[in-house]
């Protein structure tokens, strides 16, 4: 590529015309033969910061990345805007490899994928130190770190680079923002050089909602009917038997929804994440076996149907919608069930104590994010130690506020009365009593003649409800999940019986929030656009369907999933601009020179109304 700029190649190949904020120096500093480390949460655009350099730098450069299908992923979208690159991995026959290792001595490559077990070998180095390596970037950095969930051995290996490639930059890239983790990336990958550059981990684009779990299939069909029919998402659950019954559920709905778990053959698992990767509008119902790896930018919405493990596994999780940047939605329900399961897989693994602290620990920040009244964003940005100054508008809480109210009063009626009764009753009979229910139960056990009956029958029998579970989610209260729900005071109950700590509740809403928009249809028949079409015409949006239409057949003959020929901001540009040349075409984002040759003629025939002969031919 030799004296071609930057900014000369994010044009004329990726077709973007400016850099996003980051990139630019980050891109510049490696060019300039820094080495570096790059902090920015998922979708931010981390390839080019290493792509570009590694195009107008001369050489081949090399990026260690930890899974197969995100290196053929990378690798499929690089060829299709023509740059010259390959992936080397064990999912190549002998062939193949030899192929692509000519071609690296050669120099016929801009960039090289490689796993990092085989980048460390000695015939490897031995192949790459003869030819001239313009710089080496280490995809998904976080997987050095002992303490994260993705952890790779052979990453601890890859420090060996600097001293066996001297003078070639380096760069980590990452979007698992805590401190302690980057600490351990620079000092195992050896970086201590590097320069810093990290940016915000926010997703706008991404709005979250965590409702109440009161009729969970009725909340998330209406959820997935109401804003996104006809796109894909990902609905996670906790176990096999769910998935299996929610995927099959979904589809008597009229949904697309495939399982995805480790309970199934192998063949199926792969068949159902190709079938979401290649087609449109397709629902992946799955444990959270699903996901690493799947770099699918128009995962329009993921639903946790139960809690997920931890604030990090949430924000992880729900970055896998909207990559691509379009609005996109996350929704969790979650109920007083889920809270106790979580904690009884937690007391109850053979995990040891300091582990199990850690965990609890976890789970509280996890629940204080499901049950707080504020801005979900601002909450969760916080647990990743960055300051968010105002409300997001959004999300749930700030769309639609939550009162809260001093529950001192009523919690400490509540743990009265477990603690009355013997420690062993469920919520519904607590409730009856603080009530003053004159149940034959209530009497049988002498529990009418309890100081804390009738105490509460200010309450209704859905706020003791709430109030339980907001007991349970603070932690002053435990619930025996494995019994009959049994609840018992826990150490912390003290802070509020004894200590006179005051306790805010929230005023749970009694409706999904999500329901009540699709009820108020205005006039006629439901009209449910999705949301990234929202701001269409209806013959913008005929358009759109249209070019969606042109581009599954081009991917069916192509053989590349839809999104490797055009993202869906680039389709809905086109229909907003209806472009009427390759002049007019090239301007929009994501349109390069290469694609724009291969494919401008079968868009431009749909934008100006003409059968394309390829769908005619379909
Ligand atoms: P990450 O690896 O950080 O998750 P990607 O590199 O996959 O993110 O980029 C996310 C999306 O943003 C991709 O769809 C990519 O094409 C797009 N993108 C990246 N940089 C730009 C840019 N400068 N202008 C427009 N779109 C961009
Ligand atoms: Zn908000």
């Amino acid at each position: 590529m030799g004296e071609t700029s930057a900014k000369e190649i994010l044009n004329s190949v990726f077709g973007f015309s400016e850099f996003r904020s980051n990139q630019e120096t980050v891109v510049n500093h490696l060019i300039a033969g820094g080495d570096s480390l790059v902090l920015m949460p998922t979708g931010g655009g981390k390839s080019l910061c290493y792509q570009i350099p590694a195009m107008v730098r001369s050489g081949m450069g090399i990026v260690v990345s930890p899974l197969i299908s995100l290196m053929q992923n990378q690798v499929e979208a690089l060829v299709e805007n023509g740059v010259r690159a390959a992936f080397l991995n064990s999912s190549l026959d002998s062939d193949e490899a030899w192929v692509v290792k000519q071609a690296i001595r050669d120099q016929e490559l801009d960039l090289l994928y490689v796993a990092p077990e085989r980048l460390v070998t000695e015939s490897f180095l031995e192949m790459v130190q003869q030819i001239k390596v313009s710089l080496i970037a280490i995809d998904e950095a976080h997987c050095v770190s002992q303490w994260g969930h993705d952890f790779r051995t052979e990453y601890l290996e890859l420090g060996l680079l600097k001293e066996k490639f001297p003078g070639v930059p380096r760069v980590a890239l990452t979007a698992t923002a805590d401190p302690p983790t980057q600490r351990e990336i620079v000092s195992k990958l050896e970086l201590s050089d590097a320069k810093t550059f990290s940016s915000s981990f926010d997703r706008p684009n991404i709005s979250y909602e965590i409702v109440l779990k009161n009729s969970p299939k009725k909340q998330i069909k209406s959820f997935i009917l109401n804003n996104f029919s006809g796109e894909s998402g990902i609905v996670y659950c906790l176990s096999r038997k769910k998935v299996d019954d929610y995927a099959s559920w979904l589809k008597s709905e009229g949904v697309r929804a495939l399982p995805y778990h480790a309970g199934l053959s192998p063949a199926e698992r792969k068949r159902n994440q190709t079938t979401f990767i290649n087609e449109e509008g397709v629902v992946i119902v799955a444990t959270i076996a699903f996901g690493m790896g799947i770099d699918k930018p128009d995962v329009r919405f993921v639903v946790h149907a139960d809690l997920p493990k931890s604030v990090e596994s949430y924000y992880q999780e729900t970055g896998r919608a909207g990559r691509d940047g379009l609005p996109a939605k996350a929704m969790m329900t979650y109920g007083l069930k889920d809270i106790a399961l979580m904690r009884s897989m937690i007391t109850g693994s053979d995990s040891s104590d300091k582990r199990k602290q850690v965990e609890q620990h976890k789970l509280n920040s996890l629940l204080g994010l499901c049950e707080t009244t504020g801005c979900r964003r601002k909450s969760l940005l916080s647990y990743f130690a960055e300051d968010y100054p105002n409300n997001c508008g959004n999300c749930d809480n700030c769309n639609s506020p939550r009162e809260s109210w001093d529950g001192t009063l009523a919690a400490k009626m509540a743990l009265s009365a477990i603690y009355r009764t013997g420690q062993r009753f469920g919520t519904g009979y607590l409730s009856d009593l603080l009530r003053g229910v004159e149940s034959q139960r209530v009497k049988n056990f002498g529990h009418d003649k309890l100081k804390v009956f009738g105490v509460g029958a200010d309450f209704s029998a859905q706020q003791w409800t709430s109030i339980f579970r907001q007991l349970v989610a603070g932690g002053y209260v435990a619930v025996d999940v494995d019994g009959y729900g049994g609840m018992s005071l826990t150490t912390k109950s003290s802070e509020i019986l004894k200590e006179d700590k005051t306790i805010e509740f929230a005023k749970d809403l009694v409706t999904p929030r999500g329901k009540e928009k699709g009820r108020k249809s205005r006039s006629g028949p439901k009209q449910s656009k999705s949301i990234i079409a929202a701001n269409l015409s209806a013959a913008e949006e005929g358009l759109f369907d249209d070019l969606k239409q042109c581009r599954l057949s081009l991917s069916r003959k192509m053989k590349v999933p839809p999104y490797i020929i055009f993202h869906d901001s680039t389709l809905l540009e086109m229909a907003k601009e209806q472009p009427q040349t390759h002049a007019e075409l090239s301007k929009l984002g994501g349109v390069g020179e290469v694609k724009l040759a291969k494919y401008g003629d079968d868009f431009l025939q749909v934008i100006l109304g003409q059968e394309s002969s390829l769908v005619a031919n379909e």
